[in-house]
Parts: C-alpha cells; structure tokens; sequence
C-alpha cells in the first residue's frame, strides 16, 4: 500500500465532489458464513467515513442460507437485496448490482473479506480528489500456484499484445467507480460480460491502488482452475482477435514449409534421379493438416458462438424477488 496518494489529476482540483453517496454492490454465491460479519463491517466501515451508504447485495442463486441471512440483515442495514434467479456468475451478478445502484459512486467488493476494508477510505478520497475509477490491484501473487502465477502473466500478455485497450495487470473487481462510469457500463449492450476488460474499455480517469488480498474468512472459491480458464478464455476472445489470426499464421507457416517440402521432392526425383516413398509423407502430411484445419474451425466456431450469444439478445440476469426498485435508469453518457 502506497504511503502517500498519487496527486488529484490538475484539471479536477477547482471542481469539488458533490457529497458521497456511495452504493456498495456486493455479489454473493453461497457466502451465508460470511455476510453476517461482512455486511456490518462493510457499513461500518463506510459510515465512519461520514458519507451517505447504501448496500445492494446480488444473491447469485446461493444454494445455502444467503437469502436468509439478507432478508434478517436486511432489518438492520439499508439493504436492497436483489435475488437472482438462478447461480448467473460473477460479472452478472455484478452488472445487476451496478443497474440497481443508485448512488453518486460505487463501490464493487467480493463478500468473503478478500478485499481490505481498511482501503475503501483511501478509494474514497482519490475519488473526492478527481479521479473517476479507483482500482485495487493485487500487489503480491507470493501465495498463490505457480501454475496460476504463471497462468496469469501469460494472459495478460496475449491480451495487451497489440490491443488498444490495455488491461491493467492484476486488476480486479475491487473498485470504486463514480457514477459516470457507471453509466458508461451500462450502456455496452455486450452479453459476453468480461468486466475487467470492460472498466477498461470505457477508459476515464482513474488509478491503482495496489493491495495484498487477505485470504478467504470461510467458505471456499467458487473460481477452480477450469473456471478461471473459461473467464480467460472469454476474456480473450471477447477483446482480441488474436487466436483468429494465429491460425492465420500457422496457415502461412505450413503452407511455406510445404511449398519448400515439394520443391525438396521435385529436386530429389527428377534431377537427382532419387524417387522418394510417399506414403509415409503422404499420411503424415495429411493428419498434420487435418489437425491444423479442424483446431482452425473450431477456433472460428468459437468467435461464432459468441455471436450467436449476443444475437439472442436475452437478459443478462433475471431477478426472482419482488421489489420496489427497478433499475436506474442510465441517461446517455456526453
Ligand atoms: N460470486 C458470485 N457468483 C459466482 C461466483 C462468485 O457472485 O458465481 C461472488 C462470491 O460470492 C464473492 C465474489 O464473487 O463475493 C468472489 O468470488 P470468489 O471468492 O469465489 O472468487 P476469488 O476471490 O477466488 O476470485
Ligand atoms: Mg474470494
């Protein structure tokens, strides 16, 4: 954690903040053991910051007593509680919470204590200070998998490599966004929902705040290594077209190898008078293209079914409870 705050960015330092009034969107999936504690904690720690808070936890389709402990907390906390229908994952959830929030800024948080409460008072005063996006960033990877380590640095890589929109490393969902942004959000009408590459695709004035996560209170990841690779791949191939032109790539390689293999062949039969076996090439040739070609459909099919996912155009969540609130509605950004 820095010791002193990066400056407020010049042009906003005339123009003072309207007073906070800050909602916190905080998704949750089977988190029953945390929320007690948490949800107390997180209001707490907002209103010693003397500013105006409100909490909209998103159930994700808990399978244990979230809903229960929500609608008791409910009683003593300025809640708005949002059930979704079903488990919709993470960035759904997320995105229900930024439509119902109806704050002047948001504050997005996971609900297992991962995020140091402690940090939401220096979120809030770079926001006071001008900037429009506050951004944790996990400052140390030490405890965790290699394997992921490794995992992480390859896909920010292949993601910033020649993209115009460069994704911050190690950025997570903790962060705090004013309502511009917000807005900004909402109206990508995308349903493939890569959230870390959306904050910062609608750009804004904004700045990391690097933090060690503390480790998961109870409960477990709802994150194992086959969904963390699903999340890469969708953010992948919902921001660069890279895996496309790989197999372009590949194409040409073989393509110039085989043209360079015929003439090997052509010299060696017809002037060195030294007829080469062609089954062996033959078969290997073919299964060597057959694999290059099938892995290239597939991968077309891949960006095809992305499309085929945002003609549909369904809903992005579905909210089971009965509630007075219906989404902000998000007045087109200038
Ligand atoms: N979460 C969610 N829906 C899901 C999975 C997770 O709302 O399908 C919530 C979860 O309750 C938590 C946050 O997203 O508040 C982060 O999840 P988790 O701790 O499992 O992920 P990790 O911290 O390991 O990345
Ligand atoms: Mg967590």
């Amino acid at each position: 954690m820095p010791d002193t705050l990066p400056p407020a960015p010049p042009s906003t330092r005339t123009a003072p903040r309207p007073p906070l009034r800050l909602s916190c969107v905080v998704p949750a999936y089977n988190e029953a053991s945390n929320l007690e504690a948490f949800l107390p904690a997180l209001y707490e720690t907002v209103r010693a910051l003397s500013v105006e808070c409100e909490i909209v936890l998103v159930n994700d389709g808990s399978k244990d007593t979230t809903d229960e402990v929500a609608q008791r907390l409910g009683q003593q906390l300025p809640l708005h509680y949002i059930q979704l229908a079903r488990n919709f994952g993470k960035e759904a959830a997320m995105t229900a919470g930024l439509d119902y929030a109806r704050g002047n800024a948001v504050l997005l948080i996971d609900a297992d204590f991962q995020h140091p409460l402690p940090l939401i008072a220096e979120m809030v005063q770079l926001w006071q200070g001008g900037y429009d996006m506050v951004y944790g960033v996990i400052a140390d990877r030490a405890g965790e998998a290699k394997a992921k380590r490794w995992g992480t640095w390859l896909f920010y890589y292949l993601m910033n490599r020649d993209n115009a929109v460069h994704i911050p490393e190690n950025a997570g969902d903790f962060r705090l966004m004013d309502r511009k942004v917000v807005d900004a959000l909402r109206q990508l009408p995308e349903r493939n929902r890569f959230m870390k590459g959306l904050y910062a695709w609608v750009g804004f004035k904004s700045v990391a705040l690097p933090f060690v996560p503390d480790s998961r209170r109870s409960g477990q990841s709802s994150f194992n290594f086959h969904r963390l690779f699903a999340l890469a791949f969708q953010g992948l191939t919902s921001f660069t077209t890279l895996p496309l032109r790989i197999w372009s790539l590949v194409g040409f390689c073989i393509s110039v190898m085989a043209i360079l293999y015929g003439i090997y062949i052509t010299v060696e039969t017809i002037v060195l008078d030294n007829p080469i076996d062609g089954w062996p090439t033959l078969a290997a040739g073919l299964m060597l293209f057959s694999g290059v070609q099938l892995m290239s459909i597939g991968m077309l099919g891949e960006y095809i079914g992305r499309i085929y996912d945002e003609v549909k155009r369904r809903p992005l969540y579905i909210v089971a409870n009965n509630d007075d609130r219906s989404p902000v509605s998000s007045e087109p950004v200038a």
